[in-house]
């Protein structure tokens, strides 16, 4: 056997053990990918990262590889690699998944090994929860009423546990919103906001859904309070510390496996739908599914500030239900693809452009219906 061929086999083995079975960065399974440098195996997405930034990378399969490089590897691995890179990763650090978004997996990349940030030395010390405010700087704002983003001051305070941002041109008036950590949900959204580092914030306020939508110019937030000037973090990563930290006050007794999935939430769905109400035709409206409150909001357009109506999705044995179906008698609506849910109350009809869109709300609306209800999601449809 050439020394080629018994490389490669030697690579296919290693990355067969425990630890090298997932990437190192995202845990995506059989990872066919290894940066060599830092003798790690990656899947292809997080190789394209980990090349951008000069690392360097081999195929396992389709690449040639040195006796020394295939040592190397089989002296590192992911195991090795993460004990000492992933060491003191703070609770609230948001650590992407092999389907989140390419900048997520590059900050986190980044912050891991160029940065070293989590070898748990202390020049990046972990956020202090003392300081009261945590973090004041400009965000990019979207005015509610219309498409222009503004610049705005945030500030985001641990010891109220608030979010405020004020109007620039009066600042003196006072702020324009002081947002309570307590319900707000932070998501990023770059697609939506057509920028890399853009963020919707959601809140309640009067018992509404209020969103705002915002993004900051660079990779981290351009100012903070905290004196240590090494110290960075992003507008996101710094909302979820703010969240771990009111979690963690809330319920004291909470582990962090407990908490940790609660400090922000991905939405199951998004997208849009049409939908016909008691008297009007189909309209157009962009929906969003946000599994954890069972709820199924509408919106006019995918950037508005509030919601048009939301829906409650309980399970079967309360009387919920959610089928396949093609509407009937319906006036105006130009997709065909239907999807009807059905509460104690009413019927609901939304139709999909395509059958790829209507199977992916199906799944999702049934995997809702299927959790059983939480005492929370009582006070969450009556409260
Ligand atoms: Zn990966």
């Amino acid at each position: 056997m050439s020394n080629c061929e018994r490389n490669k086999k030697i690579l296919l083995e290693l990355v067969k053990r425990p630890g090298n079975r997932r990437c190192a960065d995202c845990r995506a399974p059989d990872p066919d990918w290894a940066c060599y440098k830092l003798g790690v195996f990656v899947c292809l997405n997080c190789s394209g990262i980990h090349r951008s930034l000069s690392s360097r990378v081999k195929s396992i399969k389709l690449d040639f590889w040195e006796d020394e490089l295939v040592e190397f590897m089989e002296s590192e691995g992911n195991t090795n690699a993460q004990a000492s890179y992933e060491k003191a990763v703070p609770p609230y650090y948001y650590q992407p998944q092999q389907n989140d978004h390419l900048v997520l997996r590059e900050q986190w990349i980044r912050a891991k090994y160029e940065r070293m940030e989590f070898t748990g030395e202390t020049k990046y010390p972990p956020l202090s929860y003392t300081t009261g405010e945590i973090l004041t700087g400009m965000l990019w704002k979207k005015g509610k009423e219309n498409t222009q983003f503004l610049k705005r001051k945030f500030v985001l305070s641990e010891r109220e546990f608030t979010l405020t941002y004020f109007n620039k041109e009066n600042e003196s008036k006072g702020p324009k919103a002081v947002i309570p950590i307590k319900d707000l949900n932070a998501t990023f959204q770059p697609e939506k906001i057509g920028h890399p580092h853009g963020l919707q914030i959601t809140y309640q306020d009067d018992n509404h859904t209020r969103n705002l939508y915002v993004y900051h110019e660079s990779f981290y937030s351009d100012c903070h309070t905290v004196a240590c000037g090494l110290w960075r973090i992003t507008w996101y990563n710094a909302i979820r510390a703010a969240r771990y930290a009111y979690l963690k006050t809330a319920y004291p007794t909470g582990s962090d496996e407990e908490l940790i999935p609660k400090i922000t939430r991905k939405y199951l769905k998004e997208g849009y739908m049409e939908k016909t109400g008691p008297l009007e035709s189909f309209k157009k409206r962009w929906f969003i599914l946000d599994s954890q409150n069972r709820k199924l909001l509408y919106f006019k357009g995918q950037l508005d500030a509030e919601e048009l109506g939301v829906i409650f999705i309980g399970t079967e044995s309360n009387g919920y239900s959610v089928k396949e179906c093609v509407p009937k008698h319906a006036r105006g609506n130009k997709w065909k693809c239907g999807v009807m849910v059905e509460t104690p109350e009413r019927q609901f009809v939304f139709t999909c452009e395509q059958e790829r869109e209507q199977r992916e709300w199906l799944d999702a609306l049934r995997q809702v219906l299927s959790r059983p209800m939480a005492p929370q999601d009582y006070t969450s449809k009556y409260g």
